[in-house]
């Protein structure tokens, strides 16, 4: 059995869907769908998910709503009318008007409510599309199916245990396809709640958990996951294996194309991952698995993300006095803001923290409460710092890859700010500054993969 999952480019019109559907039938064994909203159809366009953060948006400023809800209704209509199946389009018109105009105690929950439609209009009009092809396929509420959430966690969506032996039900009756909206699940007291953006990857992945699958397809818009962004560099290395830890490790640095909360129902239950590209379903993708059997490079891949600040404290004799880290660290878990990386030295301790939840309020008083709880001999706080990580399992068998790695940056003048090497030895990390994240993921990129 396996779980496929199409992302917004595969859904994002009428002539997509039915490449999707062609997919879906060619295999008896992909009988469960996920769908994403559609996406943009060309670079300037709006995925429906923004559409439908726009009518919220606007209705929190006092207006309507009605512009951007109307985009959305034609969205739909278009592509229903195109697939022939319009008599979807009066049920999904009054879904999402409903849920749109309906009373909500918070701002968040409006929010979630709304966003969700995308999906939810999407996973209907797939299921009619198959049915008017001549195959069974039925569209699975959520709610009715069991996919239940932790309560209040809006737009950052927890998953609660139950939910995989509710799912579980779905891998019955094997001949009906069933198409199952991503992206959002529901509270116990009845709330539709999103998972963070890009999070249809994260129903496709506990959906396949759930009924044990053989395998979790996720299909989007590239042949391959790149050894590094596209974007940065011609022609990258195609990565045709990669391990779940390898794949963590790039999604937390920067890799987009899997969603990072995806990959641990289906690492729990060693189903493995296959990306493919739904515009050439030829293409044998990226496996993502448990152990890798095929080597092809020392390095698996390289990612680069900005938006990361460091609080450096220094404190001499720092290493002798009981309890100063946990002190330090508590001040931050006080102020709710998590931790991402804490190297030190005997005297010194840097903090990396998340721009985004190192407010400049969040700041200032984790300042106040350093200075007045810990009594430091200087703290220096840089909000611009980017982190470029080196992936690969076969790194640990081999010598001199930090050498030529640190050599090559210097030589490009690129000045480190951070060096640090995991445990595990899978993966290198360089601060540098976030100027020349780019610029140092293509000169790494230069250097490793000549081999
Ligand atoms: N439609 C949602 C988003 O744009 C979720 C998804 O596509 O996975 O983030």
């Amino acid at each position: 059995m396996k779980v496929a999952k199409f992302g917004g480019s595969s859904l994002a019109d009428a002539p997509q869907i039915m490449k999707v559907c062609d997919i879906v039938l060619s295999d008896p064994a992909r009988n469960i769908v996920v769908v994403s909203a559609p996406g943009k159809r060309f670079s300037n366009d709006i995925k429906v998910t923004d559409l439908l953060i726009n009518v919220v948006n606007d209705k929190l400023n006092g207006g309507s709503g009605e512009e951007a809800l109307n985009k959305v209704i034609s969205r739909f209509s278009d592509i229903a009318e195109k697939l022939k199946v319009p008599q979807v389009v009066s049920e999904i018109e009054e879904k999402i008007s409903r849920i749109a105009n309906a009373e909500y105690s918070t701002d968040n929950e409006l929010l979630d409510s709304v966003k969700a439609m995308g999906e939810d209009s999407s996973a209907k009009i797939v299921a009619a599309y198959i049915n008017s092809i001549g195959k069974k396929a039925i569209y699975c509420d959520p709610s009715e199916c069991g996919l239940f959430l932790e309560h209040d966690k809006m737009g950052k969506a927890i998953i609660l245990p139950e939910t995989y032996d509710n799912l579980s039900k779905l891998a019955d009756d094997p001949d009906t396809i069933k198409v199952f909206p991503g992206f959002y699940g529901y509270s116990k007291e009845g709330r539709i709640i999103t998972f963070s953006r890009g999070g249809s990857d994260i129903t496709g992945s506990i959906l396949a958990a759930a009924v044990n699958a053989d395998i979790y397809e996720n299909w989007t818009d590239v042949d391959s996951v790149f050894a590094v962004n596209p974007n940065l560099v011609k022609n990258p290395f195609p990565i045709k294996e990669i391990t779940y830890n390898e794949m963590r490790e790039l999604s937390y640095a920067g890799f987009t194309v899997l969603h990072e909360e995806a990959l641990y129902p289906v690492f729990i239950r060693n189903i493995p991952i296959n990306i493919k590209n739904t515009n050439n379903p030829q293409a044998q993708g990226t496996m993502i698995v448990r152990n890798r059997t095929h080597f092809e490079s020392l390095i698996t891949g390289i990612a680069g993300k900005k938006g990361f600040c460091t609080v450096t404290i220094n404190k001499y004799l720092m290493n002798r006095q009981v309890g100063f880290l946990a002190s330090l660290l508590r001040i931050f878990e006080e102020e709710g803001v998590s931790i991402e990386h804490l190297p030190s030295g005997i005297d010194t301790v840097t903090v990396i923290v998340t721009k985004k939840q190192f407010t400049e309020e969040k700041e200032a008083k984790i300042k106040a409460r350093i200075n007045d709880e810990l009594n430091v001999d200087s703290m220096n706080i840089e909000r611009d710092l980017a982190i470029v990580m080196i992936v690969g399992e076969a790194m640990a068998n081999s010598v001199g890859i930090m050498a030529r790695a640190a050599t090559a940056l210097s030589n490009a003048g690129i000045n480190l700010r951070i060096v640090d090497q995991g445990a595990s030895e899978i993966s290198m990390m360089f601060g540098v500054s976030e100027s020349y994240c780019e610029y140092a993921e293509r000169v790494l990129y230069k250097e490793l993969f000549r081999y």
